[in-house]
């Protein structure tokens, strides 16, 4: 078979979990070309992923060169670039003690084990329309049911309450939950901002009742809404951070970060590939690439909502959502026929995510064809 062979490729030997039109074959930083050569302006960066942008220089040649030393170790040994990630991690998010995985599903999965560990207790909360991955573990903290029920009964047993709705998690809450999952903005509901005080309530519910907060930073995380995490634009401290997407600029990493106190002992939790080498040389320098360009990452998404303000964006950083309704699919795609990719999360919400290296001129471009598109399709 060759190259251009995909879709019927696809097609034949691949199973239909997703719905695409495209192949990216290349991308550097903000832009990415098809298979066809076409270039666009990447507003979805691998569902905020691509934090870095593609194939940033700095993140690159740290791969490559930790590629020529060692490829991996196994956790039998000390990993070399491990525990300086652990540490500038802990450090930037306020936390204490780290602990790697291999996606953003497997990193809740080991927040749920760590919750029942500290408390000796089984159940969960989380919210509607919430999202935290797909493995079984949490699967059963993600509330939306298309994706849930096929594989009922999920383990383990989690009550869903109205994300926002402060009354109703405090009833939810009571000394027989190990923990409150949580993404202090919904990713995919489409990027949903709840109210100021909705996240020092389940901070406090918790505290009442001895469970554990675990805030989700699996989309908002590591600088997408203009601070390390969104959760720190409450000044609320959370007793467990996930990670993933944004954290190593693609190359496939998770962690989680635990407060004092709070820590797998051995033997209690583990992973042959988490934490390798590859993937803490990629993470270490997307941080360090981040570093220098968070300070521009609020002013971007001003600049990026400001230019799109007549569809009422809710934003935060660069992360944005705009309430567009059944048209959001013809949306998506007049914009990859002008050359800017953008995505459709839940409920017709279009989502912009796009790399945090994203410059004015790229930004005034995207905004200008995502205008364009909304107003063509309403005609
Ligand atoms: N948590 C949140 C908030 C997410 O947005 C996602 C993925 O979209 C996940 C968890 C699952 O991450 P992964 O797909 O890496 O397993």
């Amino acid at each position: 078979m060759n190259d251009m062979d995909y879709r019927a490729g696809d097609a034949r030997y691949y199973m239909p979990a997703f719905s695409r039109e495209i192949m990216i074959e290349r991308g550097l930083l903000s832009k990415v070309w098809d298979a066809e050569g076409k270039e666009y302006i990447d507003c979805v960066a691998g569902i905020a992923v691509c934090s870095t942008g593609h194939c940033h220089p700095e993140v690159t040649r740290a791969i490559c060169e930790q590629a020529g030393k060692l490829i991996h170790c196994s956790n039998l040994y000390y990993v070399p670039g491990q525990a300086d990630l652990a540490r500038k991690l802990v450090e930037v998010c306020g936390m204490y003690k780290a602990f790697f995985a291999n996606s953003g599903a497997e990193a809740n999965d080991g927040a749920i084990k760590l919750a029942r560990l500290a408390t000796g207790r089984k159940k969960f909360v989380a919210f509607t329309h919430g999202f935290h991955g797909r493995t079984l573990g949490s699967l059963s903290v993600t509330h939306k049911p298309a994706i849930r029920e096929p594989f009922l009964p999920l383990e383990p047993s989690c009550t869903f309450v109205e994300y926002g709705d402060l009354e109703s998690l405090k009833k939810a809450v009571d000394k027989t939950v190990a923990g409150v999952f949580v993404e202090p903005i919904q990713g995919e509901a489409g990027v949903i901002i709840p109210p100021d005080d909705f996240i020092s309530g389940i901070r406090e519910a918790c505290d009442r009742h001895g469970a554990l907060m675990i805030a989700d930073e699996v989309q908002t995380g590591m600088g997408r809404t203009g601070k390390w995490l969104a959760i720190q634009h409450t000044g609320v401290l959370p007793d467990i951070v996930t990670l993933a997407k944004g954290i190593a600029s693609g190359f496939p990493m998770g962690a989680l970060l635990a407060r004092e106190g709070l820590e797998f002992r051995k033997g209690e939790h583990g992973s042959t590939f988490a934490g390798g080498p590859l993937a803490c040389a990629a993470a270490r320098s997307t941080i360090r690439v981040i570093e220098k360009i968070l300070p521009d990452v609020p002013k971007k998404g001003k600049r990026f909502s400001d230019q799109l303000s007549a569809h009422n964006p809710r934003a935060k950083g660069l992360m944005m959502g705009i309430t567009v309704g059944d048209t959001c699919p013809a949306v998506q795609k007049k914009c990859a026929e002008d050359g800017v990719l953008v995505n459709c999360a839940a409920d017709g919400n279009l989502r912009l995510v796009p790399p945090l290296v994203i410059t004015n001129d790229e930004i005034d471009l995207a905004a200008s064809v995502i205008n364009a598109a909304m107003a063509g399709i309403r005609r």
